[in-house]
């Protein structure tokens, strides 16, 4: 990393301090001076208190004075710490929130392709785990670099004019040890990006020994053994590196702190001689061992300080590589509005894909348009590329040959919010998230209001009316088990909920992919015979292997390796004899 590159971080990450909470950072800097400034009163007043002690009669002002003095100072010493540490904690909350902000943000809005690459968890693990507040700790060590500046000067003001040759080693009593935590740092840093992906493994392994999703088959399969053997290797390889690091880091500290010990206590040595032969006087002996020592803790803390900013500077920069990457395809210049997509025609022309990061290309040249108001079904073998057409229709990804137009014009024209505000979709591994079956609903179109009547409605069609009248209070029952007072459902009764959340939202294109793969015989029956009636006034292209639900189409694409093998409707298909045929009669077969 280039050192503009450094500073640059450093000064994003102070920014960002700043710009959390203004208000606060200019409280802290003015604890910070206060911080500085007493010491160097509570140091002149223990030297007079020792002196009007040893000489009352040349004393400037009477012992009892000086004491209550004392007794202010080391009080107002307590009271500005307290309140710095108030300070601190607040802003580290608001600063913790804003950071979790952004990572929420970007995560949410990262491209897919990006999103689905090992490296791309590495980074997220590491913004996650230093990021919320390595940038509270870059403004709380510059602080400490400033009032320690502030203290180290008064300190060595007042050696320089006691006993100069004091002061000129006082660097020498604490350079060591800091240069050892300054190569440390970096070293750390680098143990830590080496082990990202071991601690990941390990969370994974805990994942699946803790959640409710894995525990089924933990237990039946007796799987406690294998899954915790393999975390504790991973957890144990990690620790392992980690302790042989700190146990070099704790020698280099401790020889070098040695080196420290001896300089200071030489310096002692030189100073009680002057004392001893007269030179200085007792007040003036103290008050230079305080100094010293208050000075050595100073500079200390300066190159603490300042190992400690190198080292939060290079999490920081882990956190801002994680903020810049890149994310979801910008729109062309100037996006265009998005027509009705119910009235529309959209054509696929020559779309070829291949997932990035693997070589195989998943479509090639796939052509077919779909009329509006009509139903087209693609049917095809398992990883033949079916949801990954829907994939691009949805702008999850971008084709790497060919277009997708609509009236004509190129979806990748359009805003992509607008563009996927109109399309109802059912993924095949739909969320089940853990909220109201109202809000489940509701989520399929975000803009409506809690109570807007819609929500029922769209329940109606689908047949999750019956399942929430069946719950403790109606469609305001929580779903899941993770929360007090959660209800679980069966897979097709989340599947009747997914189905509603799409046809809430008044979107001209439905996308469905194996809607109804859960449901059982009535229930697919009783959508199918509406499902006209539901997409009369929208474009619907649907997935299944269910060719009950797959002949009603009005066009029927068979998508195979990759190319679009066959297309037409159901009687022409049959009367085709090809691989549609073929794969009809054998579902077919299986009920005779
Ligand atoms: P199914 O009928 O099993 O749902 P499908 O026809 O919908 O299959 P796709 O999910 O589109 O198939 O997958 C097509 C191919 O693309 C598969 O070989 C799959 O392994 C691969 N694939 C899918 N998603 C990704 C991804 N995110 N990254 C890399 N390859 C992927």
């Amino acid at each position: 990393m280039t050192p503009l590159i450094a500073l640059s971080d450093l000064k994003r990450g102070i920014g960002l301090v700043v710009s959390v909470a203004p208000g606060l950072t200019v409280c802290q800097s003015l604890v910070v001076l206060f911080q500085a400034v007493l010491p160097l009163a509570g140091l002149y007043l223990t030297k007079s208190i020792v002196d009007a002690v040893v000489a009352p009669e040349t004393a400037v002002l009477p012992v009892g004075v000086l004491l209550t003095a004392a007794a202010l100072v080391a009080l107002a010493t307590v009271c500005i710490r307290e309140t710095g540490g108030v300070l601190q904690e607040r802003q580290s909350h608001r600063l913790g929130d804003r950071v979790f902000n952004l990572l929420h943000r970007q995560a949410a809005g990262v491209n897919l392709a990006c999103l689905e690459q090992p490296e791309y968890h590495d980074a997220f693990h590491q913004a996650l785990s230093e990021g919320p507040y390595r940038p509270a700790r870059i403004l709380g060590g510059l602080f400490d670099v400033l009032r320690n500046g502030v203290l180290l000067a008064g300190m060595t003001g007042f050696l320089f004019l006691f006993q100069w040759e004091v002061a000129a080693l006082l660097p020498a009593a604490v350079l060591f040890p800091a240069i050892v935590r300054w190569r440390y740092a970096r070293r750390q840093f680098d143990l830590r990006k080496k082990t990202t992906g071991t601690e990941r493994r390990a969370g994974y392994y805990h994942w699946l020994l803790t959640s409710p999703e894995a525990a089924r088959e933990v237990r039946l399969l007796d799987l406690f053994s294998f899954l915790s053997g393999r975390f504790n290797r991973y957890r144990q390889t990690v620790c392992r590196q980690r302790m042989a690091l700190a146990g070099r880091q704790a020698v280099a500290t401790t020889l070098m702190r040695a080196v420290g010990i001896a300089i200071t206590f030489g310096c002692f040595a030189l100073m009680a001689r002057n004392a001893m032969s007269g030179t200085a006087s007792v007040g003036e002996f103290v008050m230079l061992m305080q100094a010293f020592h208050r000075g050595a803790g100073a500079l200390d803390g300066i190159f603490s300080g300042a190992a400690e900013l190198h080292e939060n500077r290079l999490f920081l920069s882990a956190l801002f590589r994680f903020l810049d990457l890149p994310g979801e395809s910008p729109d062309a210049p100037g996006p265009t509005d998005v027509p009705d997509l119910s009235r529309s025609t959209i054509a696929f022309e020559n779309v070829s894909f291949t997932y990035p990061g693997t070589r195989r290309p998943v479509l090639q040249k796939v052509s077919f348009t779909l009329c509006p108001g009509d139903i087209v079904a693609i049917v095809g073998p398992n990883g033949a590329g079916k949801s990954t057409l829907i994939k691009l229709l949805c702008r999850l990804y971008e084709p790497d040959a060919g277009r997708i137009l609509v009236d004509g014009r190129n979806i990748r024209h359009f805003d992509l919010k607008t563009w996927r505000r109109q399309i109802g979709v059912v993924f095949q591994d739909y969320i089940h998230y853990h909220f109201t079956v109202a809000d489940n609903i509701r989520v399929g179109d975000i803009r409506l209001d809690e109570k807007d009547p819609r929500i029922a409605e769209a329940a109606r069609h689908t047949g999750a009316n019956l399942v929430s009248n069946a719950l403790p209070h109606g469609i305001h029952t929580l779903l899941g088990r993770t929360f007090e007072g959660g209800c679980d459902l069966s897979e097709g009764q989340w599947q009747k909920i997914a189905l509603a959340r799409a046809l809430v939202k008044d979107a001209g294109l439905m996308v469905l992919d194996e809607p109804t793969s859960a449901l059982d015989a009535d229930t697919e029956h009783h959508i199918f015979t509406r499902f006209r009636e539901l997409t009369a006034k929208r474009s619907t292209l649907l997935i299944s292997h269910r060719f009950s639900t797959v002949r009603m189409a009005d066009r029927i694409l068979v998508l195979q390796n990759a190319r679009i093998l066959e297309a037409g409707n159901h009687n022409e298909l049959i009367r085709m004899r090809g691989r549609y045929s073929e794969m009809y009669s054998k579902q077919a077969g299986m009920y005779i």
